[in-house]
Protein backbone atom coordinates (compact mmCIF):
# COMPACT_ATOMS: atom_id res chain seq x y z
CA UNK A 1 0.00 0.00 0.00
CA UNK A 2 1.53 3.32 -0.90
CA UNK A 3 2.44 5.94 2.24
CA UNK A 4 0.12 8.48 2.16
CA UNK A 5 2.47 11.50 2.12
CA UNK A 6 2.65 10.46 -1.58
CA UNK A 7 -0.75 12.38 -1.99
CA UNK A 8 -0.56 15.35 -4.61
CA UNK A 9 -0.64 18.00 -2.70
CA UNK A 10 -0.88 21.14 -4.78
CA UNK A 11 -3.46 18.89 -6.75
CA UNK A 12 -5.51 17.71 -3.82
CA UNK A 13 -5.05 20.78 -0.88
CA UNK A 14 -9.02 20.45 0.02
CA UNK A 15 -8.34 16.82 1.28
CA UNK A 16 -7.48 16.09 4.38
CA UNK A 17 -6.19 12.57 4.66
CA UNK A 18 -5.34 10.58 8.10
CA UNK A 19 -3.64 6.94 7.77
CA UNK A 20 -5.51 6.13 10.56
CA UNK A 21 -7.66 7.97 12.59
CA UNK A 22 -7.03 6.74 16.12
CA UNK A 23 -10.88 6.94 16.69
CA UNK A 24 -12.83 4.24 17.97
CA UNK A 25 -16.54 3.12 18.83
CA UNK A 26 -15.78 4.01 22.47
CA UNK A 27 -14.86 7.90 21.62
CA UNK A 28 -18.91 7.91 20.49
CA UNK A 29 -21.10 7.40 23.61
CA UNK A 30 -24.90 7.42 23.79
CA UNK A 31 -27.20 6.37 21.06
CA UNK A 32 -25.96 2.91 20.85
CA UNK A 33 -28.10 1.21 18.06
CA UNK A 34 -26.30 3.76 16.02
CA UNK A 35 -22.89 1.76 16.79
CA UNK A 36 -24.33 -1.76 16.55
CA UNK A 37 -25.66 -0.79 12.99
CA UNK A 38 -21.77 0.71 12.08
CA UNK A 39 -20.34 -2.05 13.56
CA UNK A 40 -21.39 -4.54 10.98
CA UNK A 41 -20.27 -1.79 8.29
CA UNK A 42 -16.70 -2.48 9.79
CA UNK A 43 -16.72 -6.20 9.80
CA UNK A 44 -17.59 -6.05 6.36
CA UNK A 45 -14.81 -3.63 5.31
CA UNK A 46 -12.52 -5.64 7.36
CA UNK A 47 -13.37 -8.07 5.22
CA UNK A 48 -15.27 -10.81 7.50
CA UNK A 49 -15.16 -13.95 5.79
CA UNK A 50 -18.23 -14.43 7.09
CA UNK A 51 -20.17 -11.98 5.03
CA UNK A 52 -18.16 -12.20 1.83
CA UNK A 53 -19.17 -15.96 2.01
CA UNK A 54 -22.81 -15.04 2.14
CA UNK A 55 -22.36 -12.44 -0.53
CA UNK A 56 -22.92 -9.56 1.84
CA UNK A 57 -20.75 -6.51 0.79
CA UNK A 58 -20.52 -2.98 2.24
CA UNK A 59 -22.95 -0.30 1.05
CA UNK A 60 -21.52 2.03 -0.98
CA UNK A 61 -23.09 5.11 1.01
CA UNK A 62 -24.32 6.01 4.30
CA UNK A 63 -25.55 9.40 5.19
CA UNK A 64 -25.50 10.74 8.80
CA UNK A 65 -27.98 13.16 8.87
CA UNK A 66 -28.51 15.72 12.52
CA UNK A 67 -28.20 18.88 14.23
CA UNK A 68 -24.36 20.38 13.90
CA UNK A 69 -21.94 18.36 16.96
CA UNK A 70 -23.75 15.45 17.34
CA UNK A 71 -20.58 13.66 16.57
CA UNK A 72 -21.27 13.02 12.56
CA UNK A 73 -17.76 13.68 12.16
CA UNK A 74 -16.81 10.96 15.09
CA UNK A 75 -18.44 8.59 13.99
CA UNK A 76 -17.37 8.54 10.44
CA UNK A 77 -13.50 8.61 12.26
CA UNK A 78 -14.64 5.49 13.97
CA UNK A 79 -15.78 3.70 10.86
CA UNK A 80 -12.41 3.96 9.81
CA UNK A 81 -10.33 3.48 12.92
CA UNK A 82 -12.35 0.57 13.64
CA UNK A 83 -11.55 -1.21 10.25
CA UNK A 84 -7.98 0.33 9.94
CA UNK A 85 -8.26 1.98 6.96
CA UNK A 86 -7.38 5.42 5.83
CA UNK A 87 -9.24 8.44 5.99
CA UNK A 88 -9.87 10.76 3.07
CA UNK A 89 -12.60 13.92 3.99
CA UNK A 90 -13.63 16.46 2.26
CA UNK A 91 -16.16 19.81 2.97
CA UNK A 92 -18.76 19.98 0.24
CA UNK A 93 -18.49 23.83 0.46
CA UNK A 94 -14.92 22.97 -1.16
CA UNK A 95 -16.65 21.62 -4.39
CA UNK A 96 -18.45 25.00 -4.83
CA UNK A 97 -16.88 27.66 -6.34
CA UNK A 98 -17.03 29.89 -9.42
CA UNK A 99 -14.21 28.15 -11.86
CA UNK A 100 -16.03 26.17 -14.38
CA UNK A 101 -15.01 22.45 -13.94
CA UNK A 102 -13.18 22.84 -10.57
CA UNK A 103 -16.25 20.85 -8.42
CA UNK A 104 -16.23 18.05 -10.45
CA UNK A 105 -12.52 18.12 -11.05
CA UNK A 106 -12.10 18.06 -7.19
CA UNK A 107 -14.48 15.39 -6.83
CA UNK A 108 -12.46 13.21 -9.42
CA UNK A 109 -9.55 13.72 -7.20
CA UNK A 110 -11.35 12.92 -3.99
CA UNK A 111 -12.28 9.44 -5.62
CA UNK A 112 -9.16 8.49 -7.40
CA UNK A 113 -7.28 8.97 -4.04
CA UNK A 114 -9.22 7.07 -2.10
CA UNK A 115 -9.31 4.68 -4.58
CA UNK A 116 -5.44 4.12 -5.06
CA UNK A 117 -5.49 3.36 -0.98
CA UNK A 118 -8.49 1.06 -1.19
CA UNK A 119 -9.74 -0.29 1.37
CA UNK A 120 -10.69 3.50 2.50
CA UNK A 121 -12.95 6.05 3.59
CA UNK A 122 -14.29 9.13 1.90
CA UNK A 123 -16.05 11.45 4.14
CA UNK A 124 -17.79 14.29 2.50
CA UNK A 125 -19.04 16.41 5.52
CA UNK A 126 -21.82 19.35 4.46
CA UNK A 127 -22.57 17.51 1.64
CA UNK A 128 -25.82 19.68 0.84
CA UNK A 129 -23.56 22.52 -0.36
CA UNK A 130 -23.31 20.35 -3.43
CA UNK A 131 -25.99 17.82 -3.33
CA UNK A 132 -29.01 20.34 -2.91
CA UNK A 133 -31.88 19.83 -4.88
CA UNK A 134 -31.40 20.54 -8.48
CA UNK A 135 -33.61 22.87 -10.44
CA UNK A 136 -34.31 24.80 -7.17
CA UNK A 137 -33.69 28.67 -6.46
CA UNK A 138 -30.06 29.24 -6.93
CA UNK A 139 -29.22 31.12 -3.55
CA UNK A 140 -25.54 32.63 -3.94
CA UNK A 141 -24.98 31.59 -7.70
CA UNK A 142 -22.97 28.76 -8.64
CA UNK A 143 -26.12 26.30 -9.43
CA UNK A 144 -24.15 24.86 -12.33
CA UNK A 145 -20.71 24.69 -11.49
CA UNK A 146 -22.20 22.51 -8.06
CA UNK A 147 -24.59 20.53 -10.51
CA UNK A 148 -21.60 19.67 -12.43
CA UNK A 149 -19.82 18.29 -8.58
CA UNK A 150 -23.37 16.16 -8.00
CA UNK A 151 -23.38 14.56 -11.29
CA UNK A 152 -19.94 14.10 -10.60
CA UNK A 153 -20.35 12.02 -6.97
CA UNK A 154 -23.56 10.14 -8.91
CA UNK A 155 -20.99 9.34 -11.48
CA UNK A 156 -18.18 8.01 -9.55
CA UNK A 157 -20.78 5.84 -6.76
CA UNK A 158 -22.36 4.14 -9.58
CA UNK A 159 -19.07 3.30 -11.61
CA UNK A 160 -17.35 1.38 -9.06
CA UNK A 161 -18.90 -2.27 -8.45
CA UNK A 162 -19.93 -2.78 -4.64
CA UNK A 163 -18.06 -6.12 -4.74
CA UNK A 164 -14.42 -4.85 -5.58
CA UNK A 165 -14.50 -1.21 -5.32
CA UNK A 166 -14.26 -1.24 -0.98
CA UNK A 167 -14.45 2.25 -0.73
CA UNK A 168 -17.21 3.38 1.62
CA UNK A 169 -18.15 7.30 1.11
CA UNK A 170 -19.78 8.45 4.32
CA UNK A 171 -21.79 11.97 4.04
CA UNK A 172 -22.77 14.57 6.56
CA UNK A 173 -25.56 17.39 6.69
CA UNK A 174 -27.92 18.84 9.13
CA UNK A 175 -30.61 19.61 6.09
CA UNK A 176 -31.66 15.57 5.06
CA UNK A 177 -34.46 17.83 3.75
CA UNK A 178 -32.74 19.71 0.73
CA UNK A 179 -30.72 17.16 -0.44
CA UNK A 180 -31.35 15.66 -4.19
CA UNK A 181 -33.39 12.16 -4.14
CA UNK A 182 -31.11 11.30 -6.94
CA UNK A 183 -28.33 11.08 -3.99
CA UNK A 184 -30.27 8.80 -1.62
CA UNK A 185 -31.07 6.28 -4.60
CA UNK A 186 -30.44 2.31 -3.91
CA UNK A 187 -26.49 2.04 -4.92
CA UNK A 188 -25.94 5.85 -3.57
CA UNK A 189 -26.41 6.78 -0.07
CA UNK A 190 -28.66 3.96 0.86
CA UNK A 191 -28.13 3.39 4.21
CA UNK A 192 -29.79 6.58 6.24
CA UNK A 193 -28.45 7.06 10.02
CA UNK A 194 -30.04 9.80 12.00
CA UNK A 195 -27.79 11.25 14.75
CA UNK A 196 -29.74 13.14 17.08
CA UNK A 197 -29.44 15.07 20.49
CA UNK A 198 -28.38 12.53 23.37
CA UNK A 199 -31.01 11.61 25.76
CA UNK A 200 -30.62 12.48 29.73
CA UNK A 201 -28.84 8.72 30.01
CA UNK A 202 -26.70 10.03 26.72
CA UNK A 203 -25.71 12.87 28.00
CA UNK A 204 -24.57 10.86 31.35
CA UNK A 205 -22.43 8.68 28.98
CA UNK A 206 -21.04 11.45 26.60
CA UNK A 207 -19.99 13.29 29.56
CA UNK A 208 -18.38 9.65 30.92
CA UNK A 209 -16.02 9.60 27.55
CA UNK A 210 -14.89 13.32 27.84
CA UNK A 211 -14.14 13.55 31.82
CA UNK A 212 -11.46 10.15 31.30
CA UNK A 213 -8.30 12.54 31.19
CA UNK A 214 -9.82 14.73 34.14
CA UNK A 215 -9.57 14.42 37.48
CA UNK A 216 -12.16 14.24 40.34
CA UNK A 217 -12.06 13.99 44.09
CA UNK A 218 -13.30 10.36 43.91
CA UNK A 219 -15.14 8.17 41.00
CA UNK A 220 -18.23 8.40 43.52
CA UNK A 221 -18.43 12.03 43.22
CA UNK A 222 -17.39 11.99 39.48
CA UNK A 223 -20.90 9.60 38.83
CA UNK A 224 -22.93 12.16 40.93
CA UNK A 225 -21.62 15.53 39.34
CA UNK A 226 -21.76 14.05 35.80
CA UNK A 227 -25.85 12.87 36.71
CA UNK A 228 -26.61 16.55 38.00
CA UNK A 229 -25.27 17.89 34.80
CA UNK A 230 -26.92 15.36 32.32
CA UNK A 231 -30.35 16.42 33.97
CA UNK A 232 -29.65 20.41 33.55
CA UNK A 233 -28.56 19.87 29.61
CA UNK A 234 -31.68 19.31 27.74
CA UNK A 235 -30.73 19.97 23.71
CA UNK A 236 -26.94 19.81 24.16
CA UNK A 237 -25.44 18.45 21.79
CA UNK A 238 -21.88 15.90 22.35
CA UNK A 239 -19.87 19.02 21.71
CA UNK A 240 -21.58 21.32 24.09
CA UNK A 241 -21.26 19.13 26.39
CA UNK A 242 -17.67 18.28 25.78
CA UNK A 243 -16.97 21.89 26.19
CA UNK A 244 -18.53 22.23 29.58
CA UNK A 245 -15.68 19.67 30.80
CA UNK A 246 -12.99 21.49 28.95
CA UNK A 247 -14.26 24.54 30.50
CA UNK A 248 -14.58 22.88 34.16
CA UNK A 249 -11.54 22.04 33.75
CA UNK A 250 -9.52 25.55 32.87
CA UNK A 251 -11.53 26.72 35.68
CA UNK A 252 -10.18 24.21 37.94
CA UNK A 253 -6.75 25.24 37.02
CA UNK A 254 -7.45 28.85 37.22
CA UNK A 255 -8.21 28.20 40.99
CA UNK A 256 -5.25 26.40 41.52
CA UNK A 257 -7.51 23.37 42.35
CA UNK A 258 -6.54 19.98 42.19
CA UNK A 259 -10.07 18.51 41.67
CA UNK A 260 -12.98 19.06 39.38
CA UNK A 261 -16.03 20.32 41.58
CA UNK A 262 -19.61 21.21 41.71
CA UNK A 263 -19.11 24.68 41.59
CA UNK A 264 -16.64 24.51 38.66
CA UNK A 265 -19.14 22.61 36.62
CA UNK A 266 -21.61 24.76 37.33
CA UNK A 267 -19.79 27.96 36.46
CA UNK A 268 -18.55 25.84 32.84
CA UNK A 269 -22.67 24.91 32.36
CA UNK A 270 -23.84 28.61 32.75
CA UNK A 271 -21.24 29.91 30.29
CA UNK A 272 -22.15 26.91 27.74
CA UNK A 273 -25.60 27.96 27.92
CA UNK A 274 -24.48 32.00 27.78
CA UNK A 275 -22.31 31.49 24.19
CA UNK A 276 -24.50 28.23 22.55
CA UNK A 277 -27.61 31.21 22.60
CA UNK A 278 -26.97 34.27 22.93
CA UNK A 279 -22.63 33.75 21.09
CA UNK A 280 -21.21 35.78 24.01
CA UNK A 281 -20.17 35.53 26.47
CA UNK A 282 -21.34 35.91 30.02
CA UNK A 283 -20.76 39.25 31.55
CA UNK A 284 -20.69 39.57 35.41
CA UNK A 285 -21.32 43.15 36.05
CA UNK A 286 -24.98 43.63 34.38
CA UNK A 287 -26.17 47.28 34.25
CA UNK A 288 -28.64 47.99 37.00
CA UNK A 289 -31.59 48.64 34.11
CA UNK A 290 -31.06 45.15 32.62
CA UNK A 291 -30.66 43.70 36.23
CA UNK A 292 -34.30 44.75 36.41
CA UNK A 293 -35.84 43.79 33.41
CA UNK A 294 -33.78 40.30 33.58
CA UNK A 295 -35.04 39.85 37.37
CA UNK A 296 -39.04 40.66 36.09
CA UNK A 297 -37.95 38.12 33.09
CA UNK A 298 -37.12 35.81 35.75
CA UNK A 299 -40.33 36.32 37.92
CA UNK A 300 -43.33 36.24 35.43
CA UNK A 301 -41.47 33.10 33.98
CA UNK A 302 -41.46 31.62 37.57
CA UNK A 303 -45.14 32.96 38.17
CA UNK A 304 -46.54 30.95 34.84
CA UNK A 305 -44.60 27.86 35.93
CA UNK A 306 -46.48 27.74 38.99
CA UNK A 307 -49.77 28.61 37.67
CA UNK A 308 -49.10 26.12 34.95
CA UNK A 309 -47.00 23.48 35.95
CA UNK A 310 -44.90 21.30 33.80
CA UNK A 311 -45.50 17.88 35.00
CA UNK A 312 -42.21 16.26 32.98
CA UNK A 313 -40.10 19.32 33.96
CA UNK A 314 -40.59 20.67 37.47
CA UNK A 315 -38.10 24.03 38.05
CA UNK A 316 -35.52 24.15 40.57
CA UNK A 317 -34.59 27.62 40.62
CA UNK A 318 -33.53 31.03 39.25
CA UNK A 319 -31.23 33.52 39.02
CA UNK A 320 -30.47 36.90 37.52
CA UNK A 321 -26.44 36.22 37.27
CA UNK A 322 -26.44 36.12 33.61
CA UNK A 323 -28.21 37.34 30.72
CA UNK A 324 -29.25 34.40 27.91
CA UNK A 325 -32.05 34.91 25.54
CA UNK A 326 -33.52 31.54 27.00
CA UNK A 327 -35.03 31.88 30.80
CA UNK A 328 -32.42 31.28 33.85
CA UNK A 329 -35.06 29.42 35.04
CA UNK A 330 -33.57 25.57 35.92
CA UNK A 331 -35.33 22.81 35.56
CA UNK A 332 -35.12 18.92 36.20
CA UNK A 333 -36.46 16.46 33.12
CA UNK A 334 -38.18 13.95 34.55
CA UNK A 335 -39.06 11.07 31.28
CA UNK A 336 -42.17 10.56 30.34
CA UNK A 337 -42.76 13.33 27.55
CA UNK A 338 -44.27 11.13 25.26
CA UNK A 339 -47.06 11.14 27.48
CA UNK A 340 -47.73 14.78 27.30
CA UNK A 341 -51.37 16.09 26.70
CA UNK A 342 -52.50 18.66 24.29
CA UNK A 343 -53.43 20.78 27.30
CA UNK A 344 -49.45 20.54 28.73
CA UNK A 345 -48.42 21.63 24.79
CA UNK A 346 -51.07 24.25 25.07
CA UNK A 347 -50.24 25.29 28.65
CA UNK A 348 -46.43 25.69 27.62
CA UNK A 349 -47.28 27.64 24.40
CA UNK A 350 -48.31 29.98 27.54
CA UNK A 351 -45.48 29.63 29.97
CA UNK A 352 -43.37 30.45 26.55
CA UNK A 353 -44.93 33.55 26.52
CA UNK A 354 -43.81 34.79 29.76
CA UNK A 355 -41.05 35.68 28.43
CA UNK A 356 -42.59 38.52 26.32
CA UNK A 357 -43.74 40.32 29.70
CA UNK A 358 -41.44 42.76 31.22
CA UNK A 359 -43.08 44.41 33.77
CA UNK A 360 -41.58 47.18 35.22
CA UNK A 361 -42.02 47.93 38.64
CA UNK A 362 -43.00 52.25 39.16
CA UNK A 363 -45.48 52.39 36.66
CA UNK A 364 -49.42 52.09 37.25
CA UNK A 365 -49.81 48.33 36.10
CA UNK A 366 -52.31 48.88 33.93
CA UNK A 367 -49.74 50.64 31.69
CA UNK A 368 -47.08 47.90 32.25
CA UNK A 369 -48.04 44.74 30.67
CA UNK A 370 -45.70 44.07 27.98
CA UNK A 371 -42.50 45.67 26.65
CA UNK A 372 -44.23 46.78 23.78
CA UNK A 373 -46.52 48.96 26.03
CA UNK A 374 -43.77 49.92 28.70
CA UNK A 375 -40.95 50.72 26.16
CA UNK A 376 -42.74 51.07 22.78
CA UNK A 377 -41.97 48.93 20.14
CA UNK A 378 -38.56 50.75 18.82
CA UNK A 379 -37.38 49.83 22.62
CA UNK A 380 -38.55 45.76 22.39
CA UNK A 381 -35.11 43.82 23.02
CA UNK A 382 -34.15 40.36 21.27
CA UNK A 383 -35.26 38.81 24.52
CA UNK A 384 -39.17 39.19 23.34
CA UNK A 385 -38.47 38.68 20.23
CA UNK A 386 -36.77 34.53 20.62
CA UNK A 387 -40.15 33.92 23.48
CA UNK A 388 -42.42 34.57 19.86
CA UNK A 389 -40.55 32.21 17.89
CA UNK A 390 -40.09 29.78 21.11
CA UNK A 391 -43.91 30.01 21.51
CA UNK A 392 -44.50 29.75 17.44
CA UNK A 393 -42.62 27.11 17.30
CA UNK A 394 -44.41 25.24 19.93
CA UNK A 395 -47.53 26.28 18.24
CA UNK A 396 -46.72 24.65 15.28
CA UNK A 397 -45.18 21.71 16.57
CA UNK A 398 -48.66 20.97 17.83
CA UNK A 399 -50.52 21.53 14.72
CA UNK A 400 -48.29 19.36 12.55
CA UNK A 401 -46.82 16.86 14.16
CA UNK A 402 -49.38 15.69 16.68
CA UNK A 403 -52.77 15.47 14.62
CA UNK A 404 -54.52 16.75 18.42
CA UNK A 405 -55.62 20.12 16.88
CA UNK A 406 -58.69 20.75 14.26
CA UNK A 407 -55.63 21.65 11.45
CA UNK A 408 -56.08 17.19 11.08
CA UNK A 409 -54.79 14.00 11.47
CA UNK A 410 -51.62 13.98 9.31
CA UNK A 411 -48.15 14.48 10.07
CA UNK A 412 -46.15 17.03 8.79
CA UNK A 413 -42.46 17.51 8.19
CA UNK A 414 -42.77 21.36 8.28
CA UNK A 415 -44.62 24.17 6.40
CA UNK A 416 -42.81 23.24 3.40
CA UNK A 417 -45.17 20.16 3.22
CA UNK A 418 -48.25 22.03 2.63
CA UNK A 419 -50.10 22.76 0.48
CA UNK A 420 -51.31 26.93 -0.15
CA UNK A 421 -54.43 26.27 1.26
CA UNK A 422 -53.06 24.08 4.01
CA UNK A 423 -50.56 26.53 4.67
CA UNK A 424 -53.21 29.38 5.17
CA UNK A 425 -55.00 27.08 7.31
CA UNK A 426 -51.83 26.56 9.88
CA UNK A 427 -51.19 30.73 9.87
CA UNK A 428 -54.92 30.98 10.93
CA UNK A 429 -54.57 28.48 13.39
CA UNK A 430 -51.23 29.26 14.60
CA UNK A 431 -52.64 32.82 15.02
CA UNK A 432 -55.04 31.98 17.10
CA UNK A 433 -53.15 29.86 19.43
CA UNK A 434 -50.40 32.62 19.91
CA UNK A 435 -53.35 35.11 20.61
CA UNK A 436 -54.55 33.14 23.27
CA UNK A 437 -51.21 32.42 24.79
CA UNK A 438 -50.66 36.48 24.72
CA UNK A 439 -53.55 37.01 26.20
CA UNK A 440 -53.81 34.37 28.93
CA UNK A 441 -49.99 34.66 29.84
CA UNK A 442 -51.10 38.61 30.49
CA UNK A 443 -54.28 37.70 32.89
CA UNK A 444 -52.18 34.77 34.43
CA UNK A 445 -49.81 37.69 35.94
CA UNK A 446 -52.21 40.84 36.37
CA UNK A 447 -53.77 38.20 38.86
CA UNK A 448 -50.47 37.17 40.22
CA UNK A 449 -49.12 40.92 40.11
CA UNK A 450 -48.33 40.71 43.97
CA UNK A 451 -46.25 37.25 43.53
CA UNK A 452 -44.68 38.94 40.66
CA UNK A 453 -43.21 41.58 42.69
CA UNK A 454 -42.31 39.74 45.75
CA UNK A 455 -40.11 37.13 43.45
CA UNK A 456 -38.44 40.49 41.70
CA UNK A 457 -37.45 42.10 44.60
CA UNK A 458 -36.27 39.03 46.39
CA UNK A 459 -33.71 38.34 43.08
CA UNK A 460 -32.44 42.08 43.20
CA UNK A 461 -31.57 41.68 46.48
CA UNK A 462 -30.32 38.37 46.26
CA UNK A 463 -29.84 37.25 42.99
CA UNK A 464 -31.27 33.83 43.28
CA UNK A 465 -34.35 32.24 44.08
CA UNK A 466 -35.01 27.89 44.92
CA UNK A 467 -38.02 26.11 43.95
CA UNK A 468 -39.78 26.21 47.21
CA UNK A 469 -39.75 30.16 48.19
CA UNK A 470 -41.21 30.51 44.57
CA UNK A 471 -44.18 28.05 45.77
CA UNK A 472 -44.55 29.90 49.04
CA UNK A 473 -44.67 32.86 47.04
CA UNK A 474 -47.26 31.69 44.63
CA UNK A 475 -49.57 30.29 47.17
CA UNK A 476 -49.47 33.35 49.55
CA UNK A 477 -49.93 36.49 47.69
CA UNK A 478 -52.98 38.15 47.20
CA UNK A 479 -54.52 37.92 43.62
CA UNK A 480 -56.31 40.00 41.17
CA UNK A 481 -59.22 38.41 39.69
CA UNK A 482 -59.14 38.27 36.01
CA UNK A 483 -62.13 38.72 33.11
CA UNK A 484 -62.09 34.61 32.10
CA UNK A 485 -59.82 34.02 28.53
CA UNK A 486 -60.74 31.04 27.07
CA UNK A 487 -59.18 29.50 23.86
P1 LIG B 1 -20.79 16.89 13.78
O1 LIG B 1 -19.89 16.29 12.75
O2 LIG B 1 -22.08 16.15 13.95
O3 LIG B 1 -21.00 18.37 13.62
P2 LIG B 1 -18.57 16.35 15.53
O4 LIG B 1 -18.33 14.92 15.26
O5 LIG B 1 -17.67 17.33 14.84
O6 LIG B 1 -20.08 16.72 15.21
O7 LIG B 1 -18.54 16.59 17.12
C1 LIG B 1 -17.63 17.47 17.72
C2 LIG B 1 -17.05 16.87 18.98
O8 LIG B 1 -18.05 16.74 19.98
C3 LIG B 1 -16.52 15.49 18.79
O9 LIG B 1 -15.20 15.50 18.32
C4 LIG B 1 -16.62 14.89 20.19
O10 LIG B 1 -15.53 15.26 20.97
C5 LIG B 1 -17.85 15.57 20.75
N1 LIG B 1 -19.03 14.70 20.62
C6 LIG B 1 -20.15 14.93 19.88
N2 LIG B 1 -21.04 13.93 20.02
C7 LIG B 1 -20.48 13.01 20.85
C8 LIG B 1 -20.90 11.75 21.37
N3 LIG B 1 -22.10 11.21 21.08
N4 LIG B 1 -20.05 11.09 22.20
C9 LIG B 1 -18.85 11.62 22.51
N5 LIG B 1 -18.40 12.81 22.06
C10 LIG B 1 -19.19 13.52 21.24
Amino acid sequence: RRALGSLGKSRAKFISAEETTGVTFNDFAGQEYIKRELQEIVRILKNDEEFQNKGIYCPKGVLLHGPPGTGKTLLAKAIAGEAGVPFFAANGTDFVEMFVGVAASRVKDLFASARSFAPSIIFIDEIDAIGSKRGGPDIGGGGAEREQGLLQILTEMDGFKVSTSQVLVIGATNRLDILDPALLRKGRFDKIIRVGLPSKDGRFAILKVHARNKFFRSEEEKEVLLQEIAEFTEDFTGAELQNILNEAGILTARKDLDYIGRDELLEALKRQKGTFETGQEDSTDIPEDLKLRLAYREASVAVLACYFPDPYRPFTETDIKSIHSQPNMCYAEISGRVFSKKLDYLNAIVRACALMFNILADHQFSARVTEEEMFGIENMCWISAKATLEASRLAEFLILQTGMTSFGKAYYRNQSDLVPNLAAKLEALREEYMRFAVEKCASVLREYHSAVETITDILLEKEEIKAEEIWDIFKRSPRIPQPVVNP
